[in-house]
């Protein structure tokens, strides 16, 4: 399933409709579609400071909240968001 914005469609309708008598119909068929709550995804990713510019000694700061955890973990326990872990650090 793939999400639109009910709005955007509108307008585009709007506009490429405009002249023709069709704009009520395509209306209505946009209006009767299913309505979804969808979860905007964001993403962030740890880094070793927060935003002040304060460094930590130890653990992660997370770039979408600017809160501190212990670990790297795939979403931010603070704020739920999708943290990119692909940063290559050698650590071997
Ligand atoms: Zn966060």
């Amino acid at each position: 399933m793939e999400l639109i914005d009910r709005a955007a469609v509108y307008e585009d309708m709007m506009y490429a409709m405009c002249g023709t008598g069709f704009q009520a119909n395509a209306l209505s068929v946009i209006n009767r579609q299913q309505e979804i709550e969808a979860i905007p995804v964001h993403y962030g990713q740890w880094v070793k400071q927060y935003r002040s510019g304060v460094s930590v000694a130890s653990g992660v700061v997370s770039s979408c909240c600017d809160m501190w955890n212990e670990r790297k973990t795939k979403y931010c326990p603070h704020c739920g968001a999708t943290m990119n872990l692909e940063e290559k650090d050698n650590g071997t």
